[in-house]
């Protein structure tokens, strides 16, 4: 371990965080099923459990569980009302209850087109908002295979994130998903995620200082599951998982919440 890794690691002020992106999967009653069983799980105060439900599902589970687990939508619109047909406004999500959002999955990115300068507008609504928002970035496999991974990180971090000031920034969770690892079974090495996080951490140290830095969570996502957490959840600059096929069955994902704990 080098001396920025050990200093990040005994340092660690930053929550674990545990979160899951359900996507468009599961019937009502299977969400309601699983947050109920996710509501009894005892959290230490240095931990957290989301998840991230379908945006029809939220009112309902916030009114019922909301206290015991947080739940957020995967995604919002930065305009509050008015003629845009299909979307949900993070306005109308903080009145019904919502505190957390995913921001610039993949997903996203790619099948929905959305831009660097969109996500940027997205950001900056939900913090306004005083919304915690899970930002993810995250580079195709060819950026990887051309050497090019720092750079398209560097670059979504620059162009849809590092407008907001020091203050709003702590309302901030960044999750780095190679996109080559989400849904495909191949995981990011322990090293390759660890090299990432720690360039993560250097961007927010250069943008903004050590402090920001130490106390920002950065999570790893791509197919994290219970049999690779312990070793991804153990480097000094991983503070956690945003988990997508796992978190669908719930001893996986509280196998992989409880990895944080021996980690
Ligand atoms: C995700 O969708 O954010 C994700 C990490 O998916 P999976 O765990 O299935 O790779």
């Amino acid at each position: 371990m080098g001396l920025v890794e050990q200093k990040y690691f005994q340092n660690r002020m930053r929550k674990k965080i545990t979160a899951g992106n359900w996507k468009m999967n599961l019937s009502y009653s299977e969400a309601e099923q699983l947050v109920a069983e996710l509501a009894k799980v005892p959290q230490e105060e240095n931990e957290k459990i989301v998840v991230f439900c379908p945006s029809i599902y939220l009112k309902s589970l916030i009114d019922q569980y909301g206290k015991s687990v947080s739940i957020g939508a995967q995604n919002g619109y930065h305009e509050d009302y008015g003629a845009f047909t299909g979307e949900v406004s993070f306005l109308q999500l903080r009145n019904i209850g919502v505190q957390h959002v995913l921001i610039g999955h993949s997903e996203r990115r790619e099948i929905f087109q959305e831009t660097n300068t969109l996500l940027q507008r997205k950001v900056s609504k939900a913090i306004d908002l005083g919304l915690s928002i899970f930002f993810c970035c995250g580079e195709q496999l060819e950026q990887r295979e051309s050497n090019n991974h720092f750079t398209v990180i560097a670059e979504q971090l620059n162009e849809s994130l590092f407008h907001l000031d020091e203050q709003k920034l702590a309302q901030v969770v960044i999750a780095y998903e190679p996109v080559w690892a989400i849904g495909t079974g191949k995981t990011a090495s322990a090293a390759q995620a660890e090299e990432m996080h720690q360039f993560i951490r250097e961007q927010l140290s250069d943008r903004y200082n050590e402090t920001v830095a130490l106390n920002t969570s950065i999570l790893y996502g791509g197919s994290c599951k219970p049999s690779n957490a312990v070793e991804l959840f153990s480097q000094p600059n991983i503070d956690g998982g945003l988990i997508g096929g796992a978190s669908l069955l719930y001893s996986d994902f509280i196998a992989i919440a409880e990895a944080q704990k021996i980690s």
